[in-house]
């Protein structure tokens, strides 16, 4: 489903350029948990936001289901990533003034796949879906890391992307939390969603299909 040629992505800061990513070649079937792991500063985040059309590659080809995402125009990546990639980030970003639902329903909005009056209906499937629909209408701060979490799983998958992408997702969760989303994903990579997650935990490897290892920008383990 996904294939990376000799992707390169090299940063041109004032400090004088940098390669974060060195002729990056893989392939990632639909429908795997993959755990992307390497040292901070190896390049992990890089790669994801290659996957997810947010940063493009310098350099080589990636084709998503047979999109050439190094061939889009910013406009056409935008919407691209709205509907065929989700994202998750470490510290959720869940806007704040928003009931759990209501965060759902955004991302929704913003896309337009579903009729207005059909979001309210598909957010409270997706939250019942990853347990968290009893906290449907509460505020993000009152909800624990991990229910949080969830909801913005939920979020990600709004518009229906078929990739899921995870930068740390769990690094500001416990271990018992952590497994409970880690679990959580190799159950909707079982459903045929693809799942690619950047971490630290050692224990994503228990619960993921394959782990990516980098190491200076280059992938060191596949
Ligand atoms: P990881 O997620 O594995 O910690 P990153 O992908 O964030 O690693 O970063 C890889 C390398 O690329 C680091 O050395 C980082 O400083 C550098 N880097 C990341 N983004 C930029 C940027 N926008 N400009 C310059 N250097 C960057
Ligand atoms: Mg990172």
């Amino acid at each position: 489903m996904i294939t990376l040629r000799d992707i390169q992505k090299t940063f041109i800061p004032p400090a004088g350029p940098f390669t974060a990513l060195h002729e990056v070649n893989l392939d990632i079937a639909a429908g795997s948990f993959v755990a992307i792991v390497g040292e901070s500063g190896s390049g992990k985040s890089t790669l994801l936001n290659v996957l997810a059309g947010v940063e493009r590659p310098t350099g080589g080809t990636i084709h998503i289901a047979d999109v050439a995402l190094h061939s889009l125009t910013e406009r056409e990546l935008t919407r691209w990533r709205g509907s065929a990639a989700g994202i998750v980030f470490q510290f959720f970003q869940l806007m704040p003034t928003l009931t759990a639902a209501e965060n759902v329903m955004l991302a929704m909005d913003f896309v337009g796949r579903w009729a207005p009056r059909e979001r309210r209906e598909r957010a409270e499937g997706l939250l019942r879906r990853l347990g968290v629909v009893a906290q449907a209408n509460k505020l993000p701060l009152t909800l624990s890391g991990g229910q949080q979490q969830r909801v913005a799983i939920a979020r990600a998958l709004a518009n229906g992307p078929s990739l899921l992408l995870a930068d740390e997702p769990t690094g500001n969760l416990d271990s018992r939390t952590s497994d409970g989303i880690f679990e959580l994903f190799a159950a909707l990579a079982q459903e045929g969603e693809t799942v690619v997650m950047a971490t630290h935990a050692a224990a994503a490897g228990k619960f993921a299909t394959r782990t990516i290892a980098l190491a200076d920008g280059r992938v060191v383990l596949s």
